[in-house]
């Protein structure tokens, strides 16, 4: 038993954050306003039998870990938060932020606390956070728990992303609390007991545009700037040492990693669902996984959160503009500390400049072109998006199966892609365009003038076969309800290699079955987690 705990044991933890920012004085567990502190240190709640679910091999490699070390008694009680490794100093954040688009105040970390922040072999910075541990002084009216439907899907997509190459916080690990927690799913009055769950995350930081407009919204100057240079000084070190000039530095940086974040989500169909400015990481990872979702059916209109039905505020068509909306506000929060307006203003012009050069070529890649052409191809994907749209096309199956179709350039074939691809009958018209289309395509590609078979390699690395489709999240969550975990685990395997036709788990890359359409958890999710 000794051996196998060893390694966690190990863990080396170098708890700057804490160490260099300043803390809430007070240190009670009571929900309250934080002033002038960046955190509140703060015990997980112990929970009764924990129990071990499911955890990421790769992100346990990360820290160091073995399969034996995850698989001992000691990782589950640590990572449920009934035990702290030594070294780990457990401590909430405080952040604000933009909540669909009105200003809420203090938020904060209601149901995340972190453990503390490990130094890897490789000498790499991971802060390990819980989710569902218990409540905080941040955490309002709510309970600080998570349950295991919204847990297992943070888990999944965590890593499934990481595996699409998406930048993403990650996830470590899914324990079972053995404790039930009242969640009213979709607000209507229906509330239902739900097991309990606590995912381990990780990231560099879990730092938030929401942190930075805090401190600035209440004018304290000093706490915004003690977080932008420990920001700059710990993350961001090839900036040099912090001042005005590498804080509109860092903030066109922020611009560009945002930018290609959201270029990878268009990519993909990945539709976050909650762009609140509490939801944005200034590393530009992926943050935060609550109501999203994967497009089936291509429609920039569509949101999975339900949350969001009215505006759609959130929609999948929306979000490079939202990412926008909220890098605005970052700059409003960063202004006292840089007072130049201009060069700012320069900095967030970064965002549409950087996003329109990643995008065209992230859809020329998805296309097979080596280039991307404004002249001809705004237009050229333009008439594909519109042809999905209206044909009900699944996004992921249509991108994933084009590659063949560029191979035999029949026209048959790519009649016979969306036929397959999609959601309901195509009608003549559809037939009419997709022909059109078809056609302007090939001439495009013989300009383009690429061998066929790189051409094919090339779209297949950039449009995957196997997405976390919302319907296969569910399946899972409704086995590991009956307390079978067999099919998270064969998920998160297949996700693994996203790109890779994998014989034998043809089942994970079909479309949507019938029954899942209205679904909830499969086309509709609310906030409640
Ligand atoms: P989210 O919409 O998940 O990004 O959460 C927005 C804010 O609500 C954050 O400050 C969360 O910490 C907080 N929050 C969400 N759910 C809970 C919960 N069950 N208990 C405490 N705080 C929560
Ligand atoms: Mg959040």
């Amino acid at each position: 038993m000794h051996g196998k705990e060893s390694f966690l044991k190990q863990l080396v933890f170098d708890n700057r954050f804490i160490n260099q920012l300043p803390a809430d004085p007070l240190q009670e567990n009571q929900r309250r306003q934080v002033y002038k502190a960046c955190y509140s240190l703060v015990k997980p709640k112990p929970v009764k039998y924990p129990q071990l679910l499911i955890y990421s091999r790769e992100m346990a490699r990360q820290l160091g870990l073995s399969d034996e070390d995850c698989e001992s008694e000691l990782f589950a009680e640590v990572f449920v938060g009934n035990r702290l490794l030594p070294g780990m100093q457990p401590y909430a954040s405080c952040y604000g932020g933009h909540q669909f688009g009105q200003w809420a105040g203090q938020l904060g970390d209601g149901r995340a606390i972190n453990l503390g922040e490990v130094i890897n072999p490789d000498g790499q910075r991971w802060v390990l956070q819980l989710k569902g541990a218990g409540p905080t002084p941040y955490s309002r009216s709510a309970d600080g728990l998570a349950v295991l439907r919204s847990s297992l899907r943070e888990f999944l997509c965590s890593e499934a992303m990481f595996h699409l190459g998406v930048p993403t916080t990650r996830a470590l690990s899914l324990v079972l609390t053995g404790e039930q927690v009242l969640r009213d799913m979709f607000y209507d009055g229906n509330p239902q007991w739900e097991a309990g769950a606590v995912v381990c995350r990780a990231a560099p930081s879990f730092t938030r545009f929401g942190h930075f407009q805090l401190f600035a919204a209440r004018q304290d100057l000093a706490t915004l700037k003690a977080l932008l240079d420990y920001t700059i000084t710990t993350d961001f070190p090839e900036l040099g040492p912090p001042a005005p000039a590498s804080y509109l530095q860092w903030f066109s940086e922020v611009c560009r990693r945002t930018a290609d974040m959201i270029v990878h989500w268009q990519r993909l169909g990945f539709v976050h669902g909650v762009m609140n400015t509490d939801n944005m990481s200034v590393l530009g990872l992926t943050i935060d996984y609550g109501p999203y979702g994967w497009l089936e059916n291509y429609d920039p209109d569509w949101t999975p959160n339900t949350t969001d039905a009215q505006g759609r505020r959130y929609r999948f068509g929306n979000q490079p503009q939202i990412a926008y909306w909220n890098l605005v506000q970052l700059a409003n929060a960063i202004y006292p500390l840089i007072e130049q307006l201009e060069p700012l203003q320069q900095a967030l012009a970064v965002y549409g400049s950087h996003f329109e050069q990643r995008w065209q070529a992230m859809m020329a890649g998805k296309l097979g072109l080596q280039v991307f052409k404004p002249q001809t191809d705004h237009q050229l994907v333009a008439d594909l998006q519109d042809l999905l749209n209206r044909g009900e096309i699944d996004m992921t199956l249509f991108y994933r199966g084009l590659a063949d179709v560029g191979v035999t350039q029949d026209p048959a074939d790519f009649e016979a892609l969306l036929q397959n691809s999609g959601y309901s009958q195509l009608t003549m018209d559809i037939k009419a365009a997709a022909a059109a289309w078809f056609a302007a395509y090939q001439s495009r590609l013989r300009v383009d003038n690429q061998p066929v078979e790189q051409r094919a390699r090339g779209m297949r690395s950039l449009n995957p076969c196997y997405v976390l489709r919302n319907y296969l999240a569910q399946q899972a969550i409704d086995k590991a309800e009956q307390g079978d975990f067999s099919l998270a685990w064969e998920l998160l395997d297949v996700l693994r290699h996203p790109y890779h036709e994998q014989p034998g788990k043809e089942r994970f890359a079909e479309k949507r079955p019938e029954w899942a359409r209205q679904r909830a958890g499969c086309s509709m999710l609310s906030c409640s987690s």
